[in-house]
């Protein structure tokens, strides 16, 4: 102990033919190699241990970013699906309201037209659709929005109209346009010869003849307000039918209403005959208007 030889180990080399070779190494060699393997052993377990463990991470990482990008593509799918729903939506509704942008025109025509024939003076309608609907609006949504607007408009409109139509057509079934009989006119309104002495004189109807018993027939609605003998006329019926307008039917044979009685346009009053002062079998009818008498010509259809 205590000497220098010791710390040294000794390697001997004994080869078969040539001479005995010796080899003087520190003893700490061996200790500080073994050690060094050791290290670099664990140094490379460490470096391939970091890499696997890295690597399973990373692959985890490209698989989880794989399904997402899958998700991503499906979910791209389901809204590329979701905007081709929305724009045939969106041109069905075009279409609609195309549709029905040409049911109002339609609508507003046959207003129009209707107007006319009823002769109404004053429609309510003041505006057409394309009117209402400005051409800078192209936005479905806000052109559809601007339609319902219309529609709604042209609902109230259409109200008013239907109102005004039934009146009009109320007030229509009172004016004494129809003819009251059948038969043939041989007399007009104004000055002729007088069939009963000389001279002019002036008559306040026409002379509608037909055998005795033909139907006699209401002008217009209204209320009988004479039903009876009167004087020349012979048996008579008066009708009032309101708006100035009045009608009179003269030498009946026989009356079917009474006083009081509202008549429709077309209902029998009477039976045709020849009371009075007639020279056969006729029936003489007045229109008066606010108390005048008119031309029956010019009112009946
Ligand atoms: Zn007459």
């Amino acid at each position: 102990m205590g000497k220098k030889e010791q710390s040294k180990i000794c390697i001997m080399v004994i080869p078969h033919t040539k001479k005995v070779r010796r080899l003087m190494i520190p003893s700490w060699l061996p200790k500080l190699i073994t050690l060094s393997i050791i290290g670099v052993s664990i140094s490379i377990l460490l470096i391939i241990t970091t890499i696997t463990w890295s690597h399973s991470n990373l692959k985890e990482e490209y698989e989880d970013k794989i399904s997402e990008i899958n998700a991503l593509q499906e979910e791209n799918k389901n809204k590329e699906l979701e905007i081709l729903r929305l724009k045939n939506q969106k041109k069905e509704l075009l279409s609609k309201s195309e549709e029905i942008e040409k049911k109002l025109e339609e609508i507003d025509k046959l207003q129009r037209d209707l107007e006319k024939m009823a002769g109404i003076k004053n429609p309510s309608r003041s505006s057409t659709i394309r009117r209402n609907i400005p051409p800078e609006i192209s936005e479905s949504s806000d052109k559809i929005q601007v339609l319902k607007e219309t529609l709604e408009l042209k609902e109230k409109e259409l109200e008013t109209f239907i109102d005004q139509m039934e009146e009009r057509l109320a007030y229509l079934e009172t004016v004494p346009d129809l003819w009251p009989a059948r038969g043939r006119l041989t007399s007009r309104f104004g000055n002729r010869k007088n069939p009963f002495g000389r001279g002019t004189r002036f008559h306040y109807g026409i002379d509608i003849a037909n055998s005795v018993g033909t139907d006699i027939w209401a002008a217009g609605k209204g209320v009988v307000t004479f039903a009876g003998t009167k004087g020349g006329y012979g048996r008579t019926i008066i009708i009032d039918h309101g708006n100035g307008y009045k009608t009179l039917y003269a030498h009946n044979s026989k009356l079917l209403v009474k006083v009081g009685d509202r008549v429709e346009k077309g209902q029998v009053i009477a039976k045709m005959g020849s009371t009075g002062r007639s020279t056969g079998s006729h029936l003489h009818f007045e229109v008066h208007k606010s108390g005048k008498p008119i031309n029956p010509l010019n009112i009946l259809n």
